[in-house]
């Protein structure tokens, strides 16, 4: 390990931390090894890190440590946990599944951070062309990847499932959502742990902290410079496939997101066959090309989630070909593909590290 106190194992964290429950009480002793490590990596003297498993995934916040670090982190794990009764799809009693089981019948009122969400997550999804696809909700509870009784579904369920799916169908008008038809539902997961990692780096910045790692689930964001140096953060990307402490590729950021969207960490197995929870609207089934990992580096955690399942969605040719274009925010990438080899956008950012 290059530089044990400063490097972020996004992705150690990512392997495990999407599972279910049941399935987290299987791999309970990874879990707690790779909490160990965790704490390792992000705790030192004067640094103060706090771990939970909210939002379906495992969270650690680490911060300069003084009188009010343990109180800040107790609110910021406050706000997570409030921020999940708003967007969890997974939660029958959260605003989201309100909007899901009555938007089609009348325009619903939403509080403020759904609806902020959902304008993002509609503009991702235009200026994606729709490989980010958040109306997906139908589609993803069918074939249910991560939880139980995941399972293949028939062509005609498919169909059924996407006909008329389209963000397009979202309509919001001042402060409230209306669907155009029944088989409109959101799902917010591929972009909701971002928009949850801003809202903390805003609250940190609120506290006058300067220096933080945000990592929920994977999903990383660098606050200033790294803990009492002017150097920038190392943020290791945990090579696809490989064992929970390996890494083959380090970005040096500062005040930045770093996101990665992988096929190899939710998904089950069929008749011989993976199936993993990016799913291509165009096909109703989970995406299948050269990549196996996109990693967004922008300094909008939102935008980086969201951008990095579309990515994977999009195919190597037209996400580069995006962001060359796209000129709201800056963004780079790292494509991990199939047979192990990489591309980035912005070689200045990442180094990379031998086999
Ligand atoms: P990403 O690539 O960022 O997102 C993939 C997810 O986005 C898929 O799982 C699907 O939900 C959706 N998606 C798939 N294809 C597309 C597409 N083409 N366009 C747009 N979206 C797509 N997990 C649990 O196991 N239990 C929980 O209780 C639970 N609660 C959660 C609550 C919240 C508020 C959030 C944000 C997440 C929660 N999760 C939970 C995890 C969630 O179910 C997703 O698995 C997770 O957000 C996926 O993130 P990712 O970084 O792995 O992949
Ligand atoms: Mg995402």
């Amino acid at each position: 390990m290059k530089h044990p106190y400063c490097l972020v194992f996004a992705a150690i964290v990512k392997i495990y931390v999407d599972d279910e429950y049941f399935v987290m009480k299987k791999n309970f002793k990874k879990i707690l090894w790779i909490l160990i490590l965790c704490s390792f990596v992000s705790c030192g003297k004067e640094t103060e890190s706090r771990t939970e498993f909210v939002i379906g995934t495992v969270c650690t916040i680490t911060v300069p440590k003084n009188k009010n670090s343990s109180r800040i982190l107790d609110e910021c794990f406050k706000k997570i946990k409030r921020l999940e009764t708003v967007l969890s799809a997974n939660d029958a009693d959260s605003e989201l599944s309100f909007v899901n089981q009555t938007a089609a019948e009348k325009p619903v009122t939403v509080s403020p951070e759904l609806l902020y969400l959902i304008q993002t997550a509609k503009h991702c999804a235009q200026i994606t062309d729709g490989a980010f696809e958040p109306a997906i909700g139908r589609l993803v509870k069918l074939w249910n990847i991560g939880f139980e009784h995941e399972r293949v579904p028939a062509p005609s369920e498919i169909e059924n499932a996407l006909y008329d799916v389209s963000y397009k169908n979202i309509v919001i008008t001042g402060n409230t959502v209306f669907f155009e038809n029944k088989n409109i539902q959101l799902d917010l997961g591929g972009i909701a742990k971002g928009y949850i990692a801003d809202c903390i780096v805003a609250f940190l910045k609120e506290k006058n902290i300067q220096s933080a790692i945000i990592n929920l689930g994977g999903n990383v964001y660098a606050m200033g410079k790294k803990f009492f140096t002017d150097a920038v953060w190392h943020i290791g990307l945990r090579k696809p496939y490989g064992t929970a402490d390996s890494y083959n590729h380090i970005v040096k950021v500062t005040d930045t997101s770093v996101v990665t969207s992988g096929i190899y960490e939710r998904y089950f197995e069929e008749n011989g066959l993976r199936y993993h929870h990016i799913l291509d609207v165009k096909t109703g089934y989970p995406v299948r090309n050269n990549l196996v990992s996109v990693s967004v580096i922008c300094e909008s955690s939102t935008y980086a989630d969201a951008l990095a399942t579309a990515f994977l969605v999009m195919g190597y040719e037209k996400a580069t070909q995006f962001i060359k274009n796209f000129t709201e925010k800056k963004t780079d990438a790292i494509f991990i593909f199939d047979d192990g080899s990489y591309q980035c956008t912005n070689e200045n950012i990442m180094e990379k590290q031998d086999d």
